[in-house]
């Protein structure tokens, strides 16, 4: 998202689905910009992006850009597992809410700053073996849909960072195993799940490129693949739609 406006405003945000979305000025085109991502349970119709600045005498500006989501198909999977294998027991339930939790938070956080420059990164090489957006029904429940990519990839193959930024979270969580969260600033985060080994630390400032651990298993997971996420402003989007869109941006 862009907006022309007078350069060096005391601020400048948009606003989409209650979230406040701050923009910062590209100073080469002169423009404010930010990347908005689209939850994949968005539904599909006409939206707005209010945007409101002020400039450093105290004069504001208000405007609204419409902006359309699109339906998109995306496949179902149906599995008979045994119930052992799908239902948790109270104490893993709560383990598993916490996670989550804890891991929502996380995302509704916004550095303002820019940490990430240039293209994001594929982390590791390897095919797609669950795309973004599979919907999935075990024993007849309807589970979230997919909300990464799995790569298929060699149990150890390096695990590079997306982009720069902050190590936020280093843990092993009850699905997704040993993890890494990334913090890239203005509100994009990546995340690496099921590693075997993870090198990275919390709190360590990241360069684009470097190794964060190794492909694994770990967690509820089948067989070594990774699983890659990425997260805008708390939306779910799908990591090859980031990859697209900054393929042309320098570092
Ligand atoms: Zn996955």
């Amino acid at each position: 998202m862009r907006a022309a406006v007078p350069i060096n405003l005391k601020f400048m945000e948009g606003e989409f689905q209650g979230r406040k979305i701050p923009m910062i000025l590209n100073s080469r085109a002169r423009f404010y910009e930010a990347l908005l991502g689209v939850d994949l349970d968005a539904k599909p119709g006409k939206y707005q992006v209010k945007v409101r600045g002020q400039d450093k005498g105290g004069k504001g500006f208000l405007g609204a850009s419409p902006l359309e989501v699109k339906k998109v198909s995306f496949k179902t999977q149906t599995l008979s597992l045994p119930s052992s294998m799908v239902d948790l027991d109270p104490k893993t339930l709560e383990r598993v809410n916490g996670e989550t939790k804890r891991l929502e938070a996380l995302f509704q956080k916004t550095r303002k700053e820019k940490l990430w420059n240039g293209r994001f990164l594929q982390p590791a090489p390897g095919e797609i073996s669950t795309p973004f957006g599979l919907r999935r029904v075990i024993n007849r429940q309807n589970k979230n849909p997919h909300s990464g990519v799995d790569l298929r990839a060699e149990e150890g193959t390096p695990v590079l960072a997306s982009n720069a930024g902050f190590v936020v979270m280093v843990d092993d969580l009850f699905f997704s195993g040993k993890s890494v969260v990334l913090d890239h600033g203005q509100g994009i985060y990546s995340m690496y799940f099921h590693l075997s080994e993870i090198l990275a630390r919390e709190g360590e400032k990241i360069s684009k490129g470097d190794v964060l651990g190794q492909v694994g298993s770990t967690g509820r997971s089948t067989g070594p693949h990774l699983h890659w996420g990425i997260r805008i402003h708390g939306s779910k989007v799908d990591p090859f739609s980031l990859l697209r869109m900054t393929e042309t941006m320098q570092d």
